[in-house]
């Protein structure tokens, strides 16, 4: 029943929603909605939205027009307090994440607060950090929503292992370093490396290699990479707080970058990537350069008679 009634409408053709009059009145969002075919937020659905890795300037309109509209919130342990800040003052804010040493609430449990919430009539924002689909969960709270016969929509955000490390200059790909990346978590439900995954297979086809979650494992996880062929010297750079105020990057390669780790004390979260694409850091990192780092136009060594097609 809920797959019938979800609108299928880039913008929310078909979800009309509320009229601009019933939301908070007079601010440009409003303005932006009603000129941008915004959707309103019916009463009785859940959006499963991605708030971007932190910096709010990183939302996307639709966050934000959920942000404005959402009766509850129910948010995850990475989305940012600036990024709620822009909730409506009448929003609930309900928080998903493991706080004051107590365990996560169970992803089952999380799921039927999002239908006991939407079947009691509320606008329901599931504000999730990066993208909802990407080691997300978005996927799982999406299909017990159908379950229930929940209607929803999902917003994506910017995911952190792409824009987080752009924030730190660093491309997940470019033309003279690879044509392909690998997204793997570093964590498996079940709190382990995930063994069961081909690494020779990534190892040997994938020139870059992108992991969240995976600060814990990664003398393993460099270790089984390392035996499955990559060079020690290969080069590797970790981004912490990626895109908040307080971002740090570690660079390194596969051969030091534990006690690289060790020696600096460098915590989670913190996105990983292996691989050639780490170099150009060093003309591309313009958040360095805005206090003062000289970028280097060409990072990688190149020749200047590069082919121009
Ligand atoms: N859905 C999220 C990922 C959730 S998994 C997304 O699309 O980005 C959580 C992991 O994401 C963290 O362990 C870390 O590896 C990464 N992560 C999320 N936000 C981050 C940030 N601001 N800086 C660095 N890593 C981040």
């Amino acid at each position: 029943m809920a797959a019938d009634i979800i609108p299928l409408g880039p913008s929310g053709a078909g979800a009309s929603g509320a009229p601009a009059s019933e939301k908070d009145a007079g601010s440009a969002l409003d303005r932006a909605a009603e000129g941008l075919g915004l959707p309103g937020f019916e009463p009785g659905w859940v959006w499963l939205v991605g708030a971007g890795p932190g910096d709010p300037g990183l939302l996307t309109l639709h966050a934000w027009n959920a942000l404005s509209q959402a009766d509850v919130i129910v948010y995850d342990a990475l989305v940012d307090e600036a990024v709620l800040k822009l909730a409506s003052p009448k929003a609930a804010l309900e928080y998903s994440g493991k706080r004051g040493g107590k365990p996560s609430p169970k992803q089952r449990d999380i799921s039927a607060r999002l239908v006991e919430l939407a079947r009691a009539g509320k606008r329901v924002l599931r504000l999730k950090g990066g993208d909802p689909f990407v080691f997300g969960r978005g996927g799982e709270e999406g299909l017990a929503l159908v379950e229930a016969g929940i209607p929803f929509r999902i917003v994506p955000g910017v995911t952190a292992g792409v824009g987080g490390l752009g924030y730190a200059g660093i491309p997940v790909t470019h033309r003279d370093t690879n044509h392909a990346v690998t997204f793997v978590t570093g964590h498996t439900a079940s709190g382990k490396v995930p063994e069961h995954l081909d690494w020779a297979a990534i190892a040997k086809g994938s020139p870059v290699i992108v992991l969240y979650m995976a600060l814990a494992h990664l003398p393993r996880i460099v270790d089984i990479l390392r035996e499955n062929g990559r060079s020690a010297d290969e080069p590797v750079a970790l981004v912490r707080n990626a895109t908040l105020k307080d971002q740090e990057t570690l660079e390194s390669d596969l051969g030091s970058v534990i006690a690289d780790i060790e020696r600096t004390g460098f915590k989670a979260p913190a996105i990983v990537v292996i691989g050639e694409v780490v170099r150009l850091r060093q003309g591309l990192d313009w958040l360095g350069a805005l206090s003062g780092k000289v970028l280097d136009a060409n990072p990688l060594g190149l020749k200047a008679d590069r082919d121009a097609g």
